[in-house]
């Protein structure tokens, strides 16, 4: 049997994960078993194609405390966390890919930082074994997201986090559809703390997000958050028309002074310059509309198939 409360909750979110759930497994229960309080292993399974599943289930079948939750098809990393932390019993919660880049040994470290008397402890990769690009990229996400949630993390994007129960509960109560479970629980507020955490190259498995996965998600993220890109829009609009006003100012006093000016070729790049921006506007208003659309729908974030346990 299962405890019915204990101490840490550990949320897995696995998406064709065949060749490193083996290694998880093993790694996961070792550093638990070592820091030695009561937990349980919730492994999402986000709608795998491969044998993930086949592989759950051995481990569930040996292992009453490594528990797994079949979601209905592949959802994303997101709802499958949420799906994950819904299910969790435990006074801790701590989130971790699949894929061991993050050093599940790093958990007790976490854990310690909680106790503390913090709400929510998240890791930060000093050193990360991901590309060049991939790395950029997610130094100037994490910009955006600290100016826009003032909440500064070094490192939003580190899947290794810790939150206390009462945290996770509020997650709990969120409807909307666009979630992050970071920048939720930095919505949330309390006393957050980071702890430098270890990163390995992923060895087995491939990433999920491609360049086209990763623009997609980021811009997601951004218009999921804030409505800022409307104010810019609304703010350059108002510029641009201060600098068409003086212009035309500009053009009179020419007319005036020095008679006829020919100008096409200029007047057709500030058309083509606006017509663009123009289109960019609506562009992301729609958007925006689009979100109020699938808003409105009020469908669950994800739907759960079954669970093992
Ligand atoms: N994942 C998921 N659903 C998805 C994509 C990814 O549950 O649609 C899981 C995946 O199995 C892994 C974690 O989310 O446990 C992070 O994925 P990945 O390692 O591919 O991301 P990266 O490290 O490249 O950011
Ligand atoms: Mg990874």
């Amino acid at each position: 049997m299962a405890e019915q409360s204990p101490e840490i909750s550990v949320v897995v979110p696995i998406y064709n994960e065949e060749a490193t759930i083996p290694e998880l497994y093993r790694r996961l229960t070792a550093a638990l078993e070592a820091f030695g309080r009561s937990y349980e292993i919730i492994a999402i399974d986000d709608g795998s194609k491969d044998r993930s599943v086949h592989l759950l289930r051995e481990y569930h079948a040996q292992d009453p405390r490594f528990r797994v939750v079949r979601l209905m098809r592949n959802y994303g990393q997101s709802p499958a966390l949420y799906a994950g932390f819904s299910r969790t019993r435990g006074q801790y919660v701590v989130m971790i890919d699949a894929d061991l880049q993050n050093f599940p040994e790093d958990i007790p470290k976490l854990i310690e930082k909680l106790e503390e008397g913090y709400d929510m402890v998240s890791g930060f990769r000093k050193d990360r074994k991901d590309g060049l690009m991939r790395h950029l990229f997610s130094r100037s996400i994490n910009y955006v997201i600290n100016r826009i949630t003032r909440q500064p993390l070094s490192d939003y994007g580190c899947a290794l986090k810790a939150f206390r129960r009462e945290l996770v509960d509020h997650l709990g109560t969120f409807t909307h559809r666009c979630r992050y479970l970071p920048v939720d629980a930095a919505w949330v507020g309390g006393a957050v703390a980071e702890v430098e955490v270890r990163h390995a190259e992923r060895t087995q498995g491939e990433s999920k997000y491609g360049i086209l996965k990763l623009v997609q998600t980021a811009f997601d993220l951004l218009t999921g958050i804030t409505v800022a890109p409307l104010q810019f829009i609304g703010l350059s609009g108002f510029g641009f028309a201060a600098i068409g006003f003086a212009m035309s100012l500009r053009v009179a006093y020419v007319r005036l002074v020095h008679g006829d000016v020919h100008q096409l070729e200029s007047i057709i790049a500030i058309f083509f310059f606006l017509a663009g921006m123009q289109m960019v506007a609506t562009g992301l208003m729609c958007e925006y509309i689009g979100r109020l659309y699938v808003e409105v729908q009020r469908k669950p974030y994800y739907i759960i198939r079954d669970e093992l346990e």
